[in-house]
Parts: C-alpha cells; structure tokens; sequence
C-alpha cells in the first residue's frame, strides 16, 4: 500500500490524475490493484514493483504499447524508458531483444524510423497491428472482437482514435489494465498474431523485430 501510495505523494488524501485531473481514490487503487486513472485512462504506475512484491508488467506492457504507435520526435526515449522497464525484469532475454532494438534505432534518423514504421506496419499486410484479421478467420469473428475490445477500453477510459480497437498497441494496454486472469485469456488471443507478424519479418533486417519479438516473449506464458 505505501508503495502505491507514494506514486501520489504529491498529496495523500486528495489524490488527481496528472493528465485529466479526475480525482482518484486512494482506497480504490488499492483495493482493485488498478494502476490507471479511471476517468482518462492513463496509466500512472511507474514502479518496477507492485506493493505485493510482484513485477509490474503491466509497466512494460504499457512502455512497449508506447512504441507500436505511430513514432514521434521522442521515439527513441520511449525505448529506453522501455528498455529500463524491461531490465528491471529477472530474464535477460527480453532485456537482451529491447537492447538489440534500441541500439538499432540509434543509428536512425527520426524520419528514418517514421518511415520504417509506416512501411512495415501499414505498408504490410502481414506485418498489421490491427489483429483482427490475423486472430479469426471470419468476418463475424473479427467484428466481434473489434466491438468487444471497444467496449472494454472504454470502459477504462483508454483512448481508441486514431487506431482501431484491435491495434497490438492497445490489446497491451487493455492487458495491463485487466486483472490478471483476464490479462492472460487476452494474452493467450493475441500471442499468435504478433508471432505471425515476427515469423514474417524474419530474414527481411527489419529493425521492428526485435521489438516485436520482445512482445511475443513478454506474452508467452513461462
Ligand atoms: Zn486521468
């Protein structure tokens, strides 16, 4: 409790989200084990670890959320906040993957990575983010799935525009604000879709793959 407390030791007994201001109750962080504002959706945790000793994967979930979106000027920050994230962790395999990844970036401009991302993920049809069609072969499925994941980021208050529902970025975020039976049901959905995505940047010198193949380690149940 007090390790949650002293995310929001800015004031102890009225507690406002950053980024909306929304007041959050202190009691109910800690009963539901949420790490999210409820009003805007923002995530708020930043410790590696949870109060009950537990690593907080929900961070990594959503630091590695932060990089399948559309790259900005301070893309390459956001992996290393990733990568720090990642090393706090007991494996150093996804460590070494994100490592890989980051150290790829650096030789890239900004324009550089813009580009790589917008050939690779909306160039590419089997490198999509949008899973829908990857996870269910029919249409009925797949709309299914977009309107239920719909329903549930809304109702954690996550942004979904100017992506649809089923983006990888925001499958992550909805993970990281599930408990944790949930989180792994939608993890047990999703792990074949971004392996597909790996297997099919394999052998292309893509620099998204170790990124990619770090959520599919972080997603496979060990
Ligand atoms: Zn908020």
């Amino acid at each position: 409790m007090r390790r949650v407390a002293r995310l929001f030791k800015s004031s102890r007994h009225s507690i406002h989200c950053p980024k909306c201001e929304g007041r959050i109750s202190p009691g109910a962080i800690y009963r539901t084990g949420a790490m999210y504002c409820d009003h805007c959706g923002a995530w708020l945790a930043t410790s590696h670890w949870l109060s009950d000793g537990s690593y907080n994967w929900g961070l990594v979930l959503e630091r590695l959320a932060d990089l399948l979106i559309e790259p900005t000027p301070e893309y390459t920050d956001r992996a290393q906040a990733c990568l720090t994230a990642i090393q706090s962790g007991h494996s150093n395999q996804p460590a070494t993957l994100m490592a890989g990844f980051s150290d790829r970036l650096k030789k890239l401009s900004f324009e550089q990575i813009q580009k790589v991302y917008r050939d690779t993920f909306e160039g590419t049809p089997s490198c999509s983010l949008s899973l829908s069609k990857s996870i269910y072969g029919f249409r009925g499925d797949q709309e299914n799935f977009v309107a239920r994941m719909s329903r549930e980021l809304e109702s954690k208050g996550v942004q979904i525009a100017p992506y649809s529902s089923d983006h990888l970025s925001l499958c992550l975020r909805a993970m990281s604000r599930r408990c944790a039976a949930l989180g792994e049901d939608l993890a047990f959905v999703v792990l074949p879709a971004v392996s597909k995505i790996v297997a099919a940047m394999r052998g292309t010198n893509n620099v998204f793959e170790d990124l990619l193949s770090t959520v599919e380690w972080v997603l496979t149940p060990r």
